[in-house]
């Protein structure tokens, strides 16, 4: 462990010193976010010589390094993970307490930068960690938003958005490196100019321009000396206005720049797997990934002249197609700045990118129109026709002259740009995020490209770093496991294997179920305190967060919700183990349907836990703004994690391992990354119910009758009455669209389009199984205990590992220190 030898007195002087040159106070009069800002300028004295010494190292040993290209990073907090990763944590609590300094008050007054909206933003944080903590030289590339996910508010039930000003008390881990900056240009037209030994060179007249400029974060890896960077850009105008207002064009052409600058890093896209095709959105995307390209390409010809030695050095991986673009920007820097040929720039374009896909989800599918698309990139746009061009061709010689495949398959169809189409085409790899899912993208969604490309089809299942979502999660647990089987795990999932033998001590069996108990004691302080809510800690704790949306099935849970409630009303007396349901999810600012699905748990929420009849066996809580540090507080204390999606639909998921790595258990679906969970514990340590995703192919494909389960199934038919019956909407009528939805069909959707109603009974058979199993309180020990014992597949360093040799080819490069 990379064990800084640091004096304690040291340490302290530091964070006085800081305290009084930051704010002329002394630690008596300082606020925690005060000490917060103190010691992490303390902190980062020590993490800046290891930095500076891990890029020397991958500058003079001319490695080759990965670029994660992604618009989303949700990091969460830095400052307990630095100190964790930099072995630093116990010095600094025990600095803190001889101190007087309450370490909580200062962790929680760090705010929780929400660059990201869920699942993918996390991966890209995970990653990060796993690259470092393996000694992988690797860049994070992304863009540096003034207001990251807004943050979530309930007034009366609904959601209300308000900004993330997450910057606004300065922002001590990011450096700016304005030497770094990056002129990028949108608009304007395209002009050929021909060259002196025949050919053109294409240039961009005419355009507007705005300087990328870099803020480096650190990325510390765990117990080494690796420090890598997260770069995220900045826009700032090329050109100050006042500088040029003395020329009419050239005032109003800056004065468009600065607007242009000041709006484009503003704000991260709301909306969670859903296109909104918005002007904005795409500057945004070619924003970050032409500086990132620029600058990788320079970095390059300062010591190579050989081209073909780029994939030898670089790897660019795409998390999703948001930055697919990177594939048109590396041509167009390679063949016009850099005068390659077309085909050379090509070969090397494609050994250079590689593809993740994230989802199956029709309407998550990026497709820009053209008119819109080659005014802001013209020369882009032409080199991605030039790109269309080739493959048609390619296709045509490959499948004969068939134009309705053609049209199929091509990049640019329907006056569209399909990006993940271009995605596969320029990229050596395309990888799905779990098994089902790489199937679902082979046998189905990407059939034909599969058959075209069969090689560059892969499966790299998401993971989780254990760092964050134990050792810093949930301490007590961490020290437990650490006791018995030391400390490997840390950096070696697998090794949880080790505790599975003392499933059948006693002593050990407590202990864990203990610190299950102190986590759900101190949520349900927290509940107490932030929502005014009285929950049972004996209670089950059953827990559904993540993103809201209709294909992850929160209506399906709150629905069964109603039913237990209808029959605890006609049976007051029924046996059932107490269960407190805790939701945490954040709607798109425009999904209607979605916000609706928030008020409905509001609602339920507050006729359940007000209703004294069913004696306190059933809350609801909704906890609002969803985010990383509440997750860090949730997870560790769940008995029960709801992963419900209709199977096929979630392609991994990455909050069911963080609760299987905290030992609650699933209750699931056979879908995403479900399944390989269920593999690794076996079916007697999982709740798994509903269709898979072959029955909901088939089912989907046949006519599906909602109404025939409503007809056959009275608790059903009682949870639907109740929408509209005035039982939680104060006859508004306000859930009828719901009902409507899962009945008849609403606004162009089929009637319960996700087979919530058809999944209902058999969701509530595994229900009972959970109740049932909670009561054999050493089986439920045992149980949890193998979830634990089993999760090493999913932490995120197996998932890097594999990405490093399968995909990337990219060494380690430990760093001396
Ligand atoms: C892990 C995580 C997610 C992803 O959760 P899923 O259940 O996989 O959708 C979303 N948001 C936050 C804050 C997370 O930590």
């Amino acid at each position: 462990m990379g064990i800084i030898g640091i004096e304690k007195e040291t340490l302290k002087t530091m964070i006085q010193e800081n305290v009084k040159t930051l704010y002329r106070k002394t630690l008596e009069t300082a606020l925690p976010e005060e000490i917060y800002q103190a010691a992490v300028f303390s902190l980062r004295d020590f993490i800046t010589d290891k930095w500076i010494k891990t890029h020397e190292t991958y500058y003079k040993e001319d490695v080759k390094a990965v670029y994660y290209l992604s618009m989303e990073f949700l990091m969460g907090r830095f400052f307990g993970n630095a100190l964790i990763n930099m072995g630093m944590d116990q010095v600094v609590k025990e600095v803190f307490a001889e101190l007087g300094i309450d370490f909580n008050t200062v962790e929680d007054a760090e705010p929780d930068p929400g660059l990201g909206n869920g699942g993918l933003g996390r991966l890209a944080a995970c990653f990060l960690d796993s690259l470092a903590t393996l000694e992988l030289p690797a860049y994070g590339c992304g863009i540096r938003y003034h207001y990251g996910i807004f943050e979530q508010k309930l007034e009366n039930g609904y959601q209300v958005e308000a900004p993330d000003n997450w910057l606004e008390d300065g922002d001590p881990w990011g450096i700016r490196r304005n030497e770094y900056a990056v002129e990028i240009k949108f608009g304007g037209h395209v002009r050929a100019v021909p060259k002196e030994n025949g050919g053109y060179r294409f240039v961009q007249e005419g355009y507007q321009s705005v300087m990328a400029i870099p803020y480096d974060y650190p990325v510390i890896g765990f117990g080494n000396n690796t420090v890598n960077t997260l770069r995220l850009w900045d826009a700032r105008a090329k050109n100050r206005i006042d500088l040029k207002s003395f020329n009419e064009g050239n005032y109003q052409k800056a004065a468009e720049e600065e607007t242009l600058a000041k709006t484009l890093t503003d704000v991260l896209y709301p909306a969670d797997e859903h296109y909104q095709g918005k002007e904005l959105r795409l500057r945004q995307q070619y924003f970050f990934i032409s500086a990132t390209v620029q600058r990788v390409v320079e970095r390059f010809t300062n010591d190579h002249d050989d081209f073909n030695l780029l994939p030898e050095k670089v790897a660019f991986q795409l998390n999703d197609t948001h930055p697919s673009i990177a594939v048109a920007e590396l041509m167009r820097v390679l063949v016009d700045e850099n005068d390659l040929p077309w085909e050379q720039a090509w070969e090397i374009t494609k050994k250079v990118c590689a593809y993740t896909n994230h989802t199956i989800m029709t309407e998550a599918l990026e497709k820009w129109p053209l008119d819109l698309f080659s005014r802001l990139l013209p020369r882009i746009y032409q080199i991605i026709e030039e790109i269309n061009r080739r493959f048609c061709v390619e296709l045509m010689e490959e499948c004969g002259n068939n134009p309705e495949k053609i049209r199929r398959l091509a990049i640019i169809a329907d006056g569209q740009i399909r990006m993940a189409y271009m995605a596969i085409v320029g990229s050596h790899s395309v990888n799905g995020v779990a098994a089902l899912h790489t199937e679902i993208l082979k046998n189905h969604e990407l059939k034909d490209f599969y058959k075209l490309f069969p090689e560059r089809f892969n499966n790299k299942t998401n993971g989780i770093t254990q760092r964050r979502w134990l050792l810093h999660a949930n301490a007590q647990l961490a020290e437990l496991i650490t006791e018995r089987i030391g400390d490997g795990w840390i950096t070696d999932l697998s090794q949880l294997e080790r505790i599975l033998p003392l499933v059948e001590e006693e002593a050990f069996r407590e202990r864990f179920m203990e610190i299950k108990q102190a986590n759900k004691m101190s949520l349900a302080k927290y509940i107490k305190s932030a929502k005014g809510i009285d929950i049972n800690p004996d209670s089950i704790f059953d827990i559904q967060v993540k993103r809201l949306h209709e294909y992850k099935r929160q209506l399906l849970n709150v629905l069964h919700i109603i039913g237990l409630y209808n029959r605890l009303k006609m049976n007051p007396g029924l046996d059932m183990v107490p269960r407190t349901f805790i939701f945490g999810a954040k709607a798109a600012a425009g999904y209607h349907r979605a916000k609706l699905i928030i008020k409905l748990i509001n609602s339920v929420a507050e006729v359940v836990n007000h209703d004294q009849s069913i004696g306190g066996k059933i809350k609801v809580v909704f906890l609002e703004n969803y985010r990383v540090s509440l997750a860090e507080r949730l997870i560790p204390a769940a008995d029960v994690s709801e992963q419900i999606s209709t199977a096929g639909k979630e392609a991994s998921g990455t909050g069911n391992m963080k609760f299987m790595l905290n030992g609650a258990l699933t209750i699931g679906t056979m879908d995403g990354a479900n399944v390989e969970i269920f593999e690794e514990v076996g079916e007697e340590n999982i709740f798994i119910f509903g269709m898979s995703a072959d029955e909901v192919q088939e089912k989907y494909n046949k006519e599906y009758d909602p109404w025939s389960v409503y007809n056959m199934n009275q608790e059903v038919r009682m949870a639907m009455t109740a929408l509209i019956d005035g039982t939680f909407d104060r006859d508004t009528g306000l859930f009828r669209e719901l009902y409507d939805a899962l009945l008849n069909g609403f606004g162009g959707s089929r009637a319960d389009e996700y087979f919530i109603l058809e999944d209902y009974a058999d969701y509530d058979r595994a229900q009972q199984a959970v109740d049932y199993a909670y009561r054999d309180k050493e089986k439920w020990a045992k149980m949890a205990i193998c979830n634990v014992a089993k999760s090493g597949k999913f932490s995120s360093d197996r998932t890097i590992k594999q990405y490093a040799t399968e995909i990337w080819n990219l060494p380690t490069v430990p760093i001396d220190f």
